[in-house]
Formats: structure tokens, C-alpha cells, sequence
């Protein structure tokens, strides 16, 4: 039997061949949440352009040793937000409300609460010192730092701290289109009747959704009946329209799997026997419409549910941010106190477990872990990663990976 690859291994691998879409468009900030930066972007102002009042209050000089706690003192000016008050009056108050721009003179905001209005004038009951309650020019962005950096995927504050600078349009790496493919006699698309031995194609949807959830496009290349002609066309069609196919199912070695023999036919595969369970069967590949077209990276995952979600997330997905140009993806794995106890064999297992608590995170592990028991992905949040032929203990530390929501 030929040795299985460590994942690590197939992952270096994968990403050693992976390149950034040199495709790039300019988008409304606005449509920019999820998208990939193609260059670091500097601010062009500060923020906030001017010192202004943090709190609704009366601007003062706060270095006039005349100005003390318990002093009554006249309103000379009054500062609504967006309006540039006049130079402070020597022995005066400003009354200024929160973002108001502060006033020559002025260096300190005492707030309406710490004080006492008359008819003629306004009585402190505190006396603050210089700098209280005023925010500074530049105190959250500086003009000419830089904001975010090549490669980094838009989040909604992201978007808005784009916007606090005065951008409204970004250079985006164009969305990469990644075609599916559910090979498999047996599959039927809901919400078709099923007849005797058929069963529901539910991984496109997994896959679809999870290709979207990363900022992609999805094309669809439908079902796929266990034939080599039907997999050689479904693989010409995907080549011709998409800059990655994925594939479900028809990677084992039974004489109903097609998908090696197809890839090979047109284009080259290197299969894998990986090291990870669920999922061993996994293919990786480029394939060409024609002789001469563009080779296009094929991914053939297994057909079992659970192990195309495991293999998608651990494998492709890697692949796929890089060759869409998220250089700056985080790792969001974490140590954790497992509840459960699990020893595994001969391969590295990623096991459906929800992680809780607030102060002290456990994992629990969820009952059934077969690779076709879909529910232990719906019911999971991550993926607790166990090396091959380890014991995990309750109380051990394990290591998992945060799923997306
Ligand atoms: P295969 O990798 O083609 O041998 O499929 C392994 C198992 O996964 C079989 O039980 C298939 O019926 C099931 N399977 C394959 N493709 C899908 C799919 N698209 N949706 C749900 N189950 C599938
Ligand atoms: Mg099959």
C-alpha cells in the first residue's frame, strides 16, 4: 500500500503551486466587504482632522491659573458640531457640544455634568487639567500610516475605517470562479422525490456555500453520472468556464470511480492518499478544456459528506485564499481543555466538536464521527485537530480550528 502523505506535507505542497489571480478591478467601497486588497492602502488625512470635544461640556484654557473649581466664569461662544467656533476669550468658557471642533485658545472640555448654569454665567464644580476630555487631531489615524496591507480581506470595520479617511472606492482582486462538480449515480437534486438506493446531492450545497462564504463564485456543473465520458465533459465544460474545479465523490479506486482517470485524460493529477481522516481519497490536479487551453487546478474531494467539508476546509481552502490573493489570512486555531476522551489511528483526525466557556474553553465532542454523519458538522463549531496515534484524555489540551458561522 502506498504511504499516506502527512497533511502538512500535502498543504506545503498545494500552496507551493498556488498563484494569485493577477486580475484585479476597482469596486465601490461600498460592495467591499469580503473582498481582497490588491495593494496596502496609507490614509490620506487624519482622524479626526482637528482636536475636537469628546464629551458635551464648556471649552476652557485649562493653563489660565485664574480659571479654578468653584469660579464663576461667562459663555463667550457656542460650539455645535460641524462649526468652527471663534478664538476663546481670555477668562471665558466656550460651550461646546461632542465632535465639536475646539477652539483656538481652548485646550480642555469640562463636562456639562461638572458644572452649574446661571443666567449670566456658569459655575465649575471640577476643574479639569489640559487635554481632559478633547481628542486629538490624528489620535486614531495619522495621515500616511498605512491602514491595511496587500492581501488583507475586508471586514465590515474595515470598510468603515476606509470610509473614516475618505476613500470610496477599492482595488480588489476579482472574485475567483470555482466550478462544483457531484459526481455519483445515486445523487438527486432536492426537492426531487427519491427513488429506491438514491440519495440527495447535499455537499454541492456544503461546497457552494462554503465557496461563497469566502468571497467566490460558484459555478455549477450540475450532477454527474459514474461515467468516464461524463466526467471527462463535465471537466472540459468546468475548464472552459472557471478558474478551479472542485469535485464530490468518484476519487476512491472502486470501478465506479472515474475521476482519475478523467483528469489524467485531460490534463495530469497527482492523487493523493493523504493522511487525514475523515477523507483519505483526495485529488489534486490541472486539467485543460483543450490541448492547448490554460491548465486549470482540479481538487477532486471525497463523496462522503463529512469528508468533503474536512477536506475542503483543511485542503483546498488554503489553496484557494492564497490563489485568490488573501496572503493575510489569520490562523484561528486554539488550545483548549478537551471533555472527552478519543485515541486515533494511523491518521491525523479532525473530529466535530463544540467549543464553550467563558473563561476556561472546553471542547465536547459530538457523539457520532462517522464521515457521512453530517449532523456532527452542523452541530460543531470547529475541528479539533488529533495527530495520528495519539490518546487524548479528558482535561488534555487539544488544538481546534473556529469554523465560520
Ligand atoms: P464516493 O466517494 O463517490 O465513493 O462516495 C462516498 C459516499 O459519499 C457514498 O455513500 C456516496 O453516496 C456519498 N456521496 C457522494 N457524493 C455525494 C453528494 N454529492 N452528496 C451526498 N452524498 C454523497
Ligand atoms: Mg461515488
Amino acid at each position: 500500500m502506498a504511504a499516506l502523505t502527512p497533511v502538512d506535507e500535502v498543504i506545503k505542497m498545494l500552496l507551493a503551486q498556488a498563484v494569485t489571480i493577477d486580475e484585479t478591478e476597482i469596486i465601490p467601497l461600498r460592495l467591499g466587504r469580503g473582498r481582497i486588497l490588491v495593494r496596502s492602502i496609507k490614509a490620506s488625512v487624519d482622524v479626526p482632522p482637528h482636536d475636537n470635544s469628546a464629551m458635551d461640556g464648556y471649552a476652557f484654557d485649562a493653563g489660565d491659573d485664574a480659571i479654578v473649581a468653584g469660579g464663576r466664569y461667562g459663555v463667550s461662544d457656542r460650539i455645535p458640531a460641524g462649526h468652527v467656533g471663534k478664538t476663546l476669550e481670555p477668562g471665558t468658557l466656550a460651550r461646546i457640544f461632542t465632535g465639536a471642533p475646539i477652539p483656538e485658545g481652548a485646550n480642555s472640555v469640562v463636562i456639562q455634568e461638572d458644572t452649574e448654569a446661571a443666567d449670566e454665567f456658569v459655575e465649575l464644580k471640577e476643574r479639569p487639567e489640559i487635554g481632559a476630555n478633547v481628542r486629538p487631531r490624528g489620535q486614531d489615524i495619522a495621515q500616511g500610516s498605512e491602514l491595511l496591507a496587500r492581501g488583507h480581506r475586508l471586514k465590515a470595520a474595515d470598510v468603515g475605517l476606509l470610509a473614516s479617511t475618505g476613500v470610496d472606492q477599492v482595488e480588489v482582486f476579482r472574485k475567483l470562479k470555482i466550478a462544483i462538480m457531484s459526481t455519483g449515480d445515486e445523487l438527486v437534486e432536492p426537492p426531487n422525490a427519491l427513488a429506491p438506493g438514491q440519495i440527495y446531492n447535499s455537499n454541492h450545497y456544503t461546497l457552494a456555500a462554503m465557496i461563497e462564504e469566502m468571497g467566490m463564485e460558484v459555478v455549477d456543473l450540475g450532477l454527474v453520472p459514474d461515467s468516464l465520458s461524463a466526467t471527462i465533459d463535465a471537466l472540459a465544460r468546468g475548464a472552459g468556464t472557471a478558474d478551479c474545479i472542485i469535485s464530490s465523490g468518484g476519487v476512491s479506486v472502486g470501478e465506479e470511480d472515474h475521476v482519475k482517470a478523467a483528469v489524467e485524460n485531460l490534463g495530469e493529477l497527482g492523487l493523493w492518499k493523504v493522511a487525514i481522516k475523515p477523507g483519505k481519497p483526495l485529488a489534486f490536479g490541472f486539467v485543460r478544456k483543450t490541448p492547448d487551453a490554460d491548465a486549470v487546478p482540479f481538487f477532486g474531494l471525497p463523496g462522503n459528506p463529512v469528508s468533503s467539508f474536512v477536506t475542503f476546509t483543511v485542503i483546498a481552502k488554503p489553496y484557494l485564499l492564497k490563489f485568490q490573493g488573501n496572503e493575510a489570512a489569520v490562523e484561528n486555531s486554539l488550545l483548549v481543555t478537551s471533555e472527552f476522551s478519543f485515541k486515533t489511528g494511523g491518521r491525523r483526525e479532525y473530529l466535530r466538536v463544540r467549543v464553550s466557556g467563558g473563561n476556561a474553553l472546553t471542547a465536547a465532542l459530538y457523539d457520532g464521527q462517522g464521515s457521512g454523519v453530517m449532523s456532527s458538522v452542523s452541530w460543531a463549531n470547529a475541528l479539533a485537530e488529533v495527530e495520528a496515534n495519539t490518546q487524548v484524555l479528558a482535561g488534555d489540551k487539544v488544538k481546534v480550528h473556529l469554523l465560520p458561522d
